[in-house]
């Protein structure tokens, strides 16, 4: 019925997998993909879709199923399927955004369904997150700072970290390094801790020091 993604090899989240929805459909996404001042206008959703055109459908099919308020038997469904890819850590969008409230209620009673598990959101719209007056214990939420090379570390109510995004230049003018590591297995603060006000470094940006076309950051400050 839903369709997980498993995290390949040698990426980011190796070893991980996550549940997705459409970028395409939401429009939250939408709207924010044509604004040049944020992170969603190079959004890596899109990307994956323009070059995966099979995993359009499923994240398509995703948003509509986890978009509606969804029965007692449709949750336990999901929340078994979940159950038996017996993964200690999932995340929640690593493509995709919450539609709205009823999404979100779907995935509290998902991730308390899997107590044994340790869940991440990453999101955008605190305002959503602020409708719920609790969260479940074994869920973090992670809120995604829109802007580019505007770091903040303003957690809103009820989010666990704030996830900020930095271009190279801007990393060089304030010296600034990154301190995403770049292998959530390796680090698990996202997923583990609090409080934490994480830099990433923009991904064009990381594939250009990964081909050596520009230093590192670290080089290019010391
Ligand atoms: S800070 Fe760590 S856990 Fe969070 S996204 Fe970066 S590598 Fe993954």
């Amino acid at each position: 019925m839903i369709h997980i993604t498993e995290h390949k090899p040698g990426l980011k989240m190796t070893g991980f997998i996550s549940i997705n929805t459409s970028v395409l459909k939401n429009p939250f996404c939408s709207i924010n993909r044509c604004d040049k001042k944020k992170i969603c206008s190079v959004c890596y959703g899109k990307y994956m879709i323009d070059r995966y055109p099979r995993l359009k459908a499923k994240l398509d099919s995703n948003y509509q199923i986890l978009s509606k308020d969804l029965t007692i038997p449709e949750i336990n469904e999901i929340s078994g399927i979940i159950k038996n890819q017996n993964k200690r850590f999932i995340r929640i969008h690593s493509i995709g955004e919450i539609s709205g409230i009823e999404m979100l209620s779907n995935y509290y009673e998902i991730i308390e369904k899997n107590p044994d598990s340790i869940f991440a959101l990453w999101t955008k719209r605190p305002e959503i997150i602020k409708q719920i007056h609790y969260k479940p214990d074994n869920l973090k939420v992670v809120y995604s700072n829109p802007l580019i090379d505007k770091p903040s570390n303003k957690i809103p109510v009820y989010c666990d970290s704030i996830f900020n995004v930095i271009t190279y230049g801007y990393a060089m003018f304030k010296g600034i390094i990154p301190n995403c590591s770049g292998k959530c297995i390796d680090c698990l603060k996202c997923y583990k801790t609090d409080n934490n006000v994480i830099i990433e470094l923009i991904k064009a940006d990381q594939t250009r020091i990964k081909k050596g076309s520009i230093k590192s950051i670290e080089e290019g400050i010391l």
